[in-house]
């Protein structure tokens, strides 16, 4: 079962980030929980940096920041912005808009645009693993695909939609985009986001390449799926109209669905999954830029 722990150590209650030295101080904490190792030659002795929050090997000079290793890297403006954003984007039921965050941070809308995809991009390995009655059924979805030459393609886009059902309703649910209903790329989907003791149900199609290399029935509550697929396509065309980042979008909203019941502590432990993270550079995110 792949779920992510947080360490108990961690005091999330109430933590505030209301300035730049409190957000520093929670990504240290979490950074160097383990105490600080030179990441060039592994020697554990430092010093402060001339920047606040920057450690230096006392062997090589070395200097790290304290954003170096973590999603943060690469972002140029105040912490205490980018933790408020992140504080919006996931407590805020419907999402905000990048010109609200832009508007609330005196950041351009493209800057807050751009930390709204890594964001995005953070909650796409923070899918769930769905246990126990699980269904799945694949859905299609309208995609705008970039081009080389500038311009915009409509393909029509597959998808996988899982459903862990409890009582008549979807526990937690993950979506994931799939280029071709192929062994290699529904497996993927299995063996990451479904727990290997959970009774699996796909629809007909699915079940014909999935029952090849793991059992799997057909009888799958249609209606349950059925509204969770609507609901995920209109929530990504009432929010974004068009859809560009597809797997982004639908990680954004299975993390919604299954968090919504998480009213405590929930921004913390997205920060901590966000300095845990390996870097994303917005160039990796967007590709055209
Ligand atoms: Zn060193």
């Amino acid at each position: 079962m792949k779920a992510q722990s947080f360490p108990s150590l961690f005091r999330f209650t109430d933590r505030k980030f209301d300035t730049e030295e409190e957000c520093l101080a929670f990504i240290e904490e979490i950074k160097w929980h383990s105490g600080f190792t030179c990441r060039q030659c592994g020697h554990k002795k430092y010093c402060r940096g001339s920047r606040k929050g920057d450690r230096q090997c006392t062997r090589c000079r070395k200097i790290e920041s304290i954003k170096a290793g973590t999603a943060f890297q690469g972002m140029r403006f105040p912490l205490v912005k980018a933790f408020f954003m992140i504080r919006m984007l996931v407590t805020d039921k419907k999402s905000c808009p990048s010109t609200l965050l832009a508007k609330y941070t005196g950041l351009s809308q493209k800057t807050a645009w751009l930390f709204h995809m890594k964001v995005m991009h953070v909650m796409k390995d923070l899918l769930a693993t769905l246990e126990d009655d699980v269904h799945l059924v694949n859905a299609t979805i309208h995609q705008l695909i970039h081009q080389k030459d500038g311009k915009k393609n409509k393909v029509m886009a597959t998808y996988v939609v899982g459903v862990e059902k409890k009582g008549k309703g979807a526990a937690k649910i993950f979506a994931r985009n799939i280029t071709r209903k192929t062994i290699s790329g529904l497996k993927a989907v299995t063996t990451n986001y479904i727990d290997t003791q959970a009774s699996l149900k796909a629809c007909a199609p699915l079940k014909k390449i999935i029952s090849k290399h793991q059992s799997c029935h057909e009888k799958i509550d249609q209606s349950l799926c059925s509204r969770v697929s609507r609901v995920m396509r209109e929530s990504i065309y009432g929010r974004y109209g068009r859809v560009m980042y597809l797997d982004e979008y639908l990680a954004e909203h299975c993390y919604r669905h299954n968090h919504h019941l998480e009213k405590e502590n929930i921004t913390e432990k997205f920060c901590y999954s966000f300095i845990k993270h390996r870097p994303a550079p917005y160039k990796l995110l967007i590709g055209q830029f």
